[in-house]
């Protein structure tokens, strides 16, 4: 694990050794998490860490969204208000009802780098919810949590304005293919969650997978997902089999997935959403 200084008062692991990236924007009197990964021992030395290092306490975990590697640290954080949209809630009520079963779990463990890293893991769920905005003030340092989906339905960012830094969870995979089979996933809300990072006066992006970046990554992608979608588009208009637009959506340019499945089920997944 190391520990990336992303500027003052923000500091983020994005080495992978917590799978999905976490941050800490330390505030005038507390400090608020955002994502708590899915290594549990490092999440724990994560907190200590930047406890020991300002005296000040973590007081808040906000939640991105709800895949397990980014809530799977959940339980270091269970005396925190644990705060996430809704949709996210009822997103892990499901899964923990559903998918996150003791087999399931196992088999997570066992597929993981790091045996140690699921040691003792207890599903904990958010603890207070938002429709689509959540906004936390510690003095003159404000925290904007905002929903815009994207990559699921629930999906939110986390934006500090005096800071100028901008976790956007799963909506950015910076120089990677990203994961969009999610049944809730809409590549039109994700252009537009893309596009509002970029409105916003922000100097470090944080991505959810991937190295902390300026804007460029997010052009990038905005111009590969603006590409796929017109290329969709007009295949349809012009009654193309779906098949085919699948084929050729595929060699359009970018960079190759985290995991090789992910590609297909991603551009079938925005070829659903479109030809609905
Ligand atoms: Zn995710």
């Amino acid at each position: 694990m190391s520990i990336e200084k992303v500027r003052d008062n923000v500091y983020a692991i994005t080495d992978g050794s917590t799978a999905g990236n976490v941050t800490a924007y330390v505030l005038p009197s507390q400090i608020v998490f955002v994502d708590s990964g899915m290594n549990i021992p490092i999440m724990k030395k994560f907190r200590a860490h930047i406890e020991e290092k300002t005296g000040k306490k973590a007081t808040t975990l906000f939640l991105t969204h709800e895949h397990g590697d980014h809530v799977f640290g959940n339980q270091i954080f269970e005396d925190c208000e644990i705060i996430t949209s809704k949709i996210t809630l009822e997103a892990m009520i499901h899964s923990k009802e559903h998918n996150w079963t003791p087999e399931n779990l196992e088999e997570w463990k066992k597929n993981s780098e790091d045996p140690a890293a699921l040691e003792g893991l207890k599903i904990v769920l958010a603890n207070k919810t938002f429709e689509d905005e959540y906004v936390l003030a510690d003095g003159d340092v404000k925290v904007i949590v905002k929903r815009t989906g994207g990559h699921t339905e629930g999906s939110s960012y986390v934006y500090c304005p005096n800071y100028k830094v901008l976790f956007a969870g799963d909506n950015l995979f910076n120089h990677s293919f990203p994961w969009g089979g999610n049944p809730t996933s809409n590549p039109i809300k994700w252009i537009e969650a893309i596009e509002e990072y970029l409105s916003l006066d922000v100097e470090h992006y944080i991505p959810g997978h991937g190295s902390t970046s300026d804007r460029e990554p997010l052009e990038e992608f905005l111009t590969y997902l603006n590409k796929v979608i017109t290329f969709m588009k007009e295949m349809m208009a012009e009654e193309i089999t779906e098949e085919e637009i699948l084929e050729q959506a595929d060699k359009i340019e970018y960079y190759p997935p985290r995991r090789e499945e992910w590609k297909a089920l991603t551009l079938k997944k925005w070829y659903d959403v479109l030809s609905n």
